[in-house]
């Protein structure tokens, strides 16, 4: 969707009250959704979706061991996310968050404190703890664990195996592909029914979708 169908379909739905506008910009415009309880969202323009816009939106923790950074180098992640990521998942990801929560006394990571800054809410310090990754519906947010899965694979490979390198990459970018599916078609209240219908946002569908996108693209 271009920036004329993002602020056409946005300016229905405000006139049919399920939303109001609260600013726009060059890059972006921001609403109210009245849907559920309420929350703020944010279009970012496909037009704007520069490596350097989109990079300011995609966090990486610097507590990731040193010897486990190689696999998530901003600058890879930046290119595999243009180049081979449904850029309509861009369109109202608020923050791409990779995460190491493996810390001795069990604490979430301190990096998580750049997301509460961001969505003005403690609970970003716990949500998805545990998990290989999690959407946050409400702050419109994908959180990936880098340190779950760096452990799920340890499980089955040393680290000296020549599949540990492959293993944890698959591990990592079907996580990103099936939590920016999920950002997509839970968050976005203007994806064009007919490329997007309903059903495809149901759990199985997700996955059956990261399947299938990850053996075609990578
Ligand atoms: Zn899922």
């Amino acid at each position: 969707m271009d920036k004329q169908s993002i602020i056409h379909s946005l300016k229905l739905l405000a006139d049919e009250g399920e939303i109001e506008i609260l600013s726009e910009d060059e890059k972006s415009i921001t609403v109210w959704d009245n849907s559920e309880c309420g929350k703020e969202l944010t279009f970012y323009f496909r037009e704007h979706n520069t490596y350097r816009n989109l990079a300011k939106r995609v966090f990486i923790s610097p507590t990731i061991p040193k010897v486990y950074k190689p696999f998530f180098t901003k600058h890879c992640v930046m290119k595999t996310l243009l180049e081979k990521i449904d850029p309509n998942c861009f369109m109202t990801m608020t923050a791409l968050f990779i995460v190491w929560d493996d810390n001795k006394d069990n604490e979430t990571d301190k990096f998580r404190s750049k997301l509460e800054d961001l969505t003005d809410d403690e609970y970003a310090h716990e949500i998805g703890d545990g998990l290989l990754g999690i959407t946050w519906w409400e702050r419109n947010v994908c959180i990936i664990s880098a340190s779950q899965i760096i452990h799920t694979v340890l499980e089955m490979y040393e680290e000296d195996d020549y599949q540990f390198k492959e293993e944890v990459e698959i591990g990592f970018w079907t996580t990103v592909i099936h939590e920016l599916r999920h950002l997509l078609l839970d968050t976005n209240i203007i994806l064009p029914e007919n490329e997007y219908p309903q059903e495809l946002a149901s759990e199985d569908n997700v996955e059956e979708y990261c399947r299938k996108h990850f053996e075609n693209n990578f």
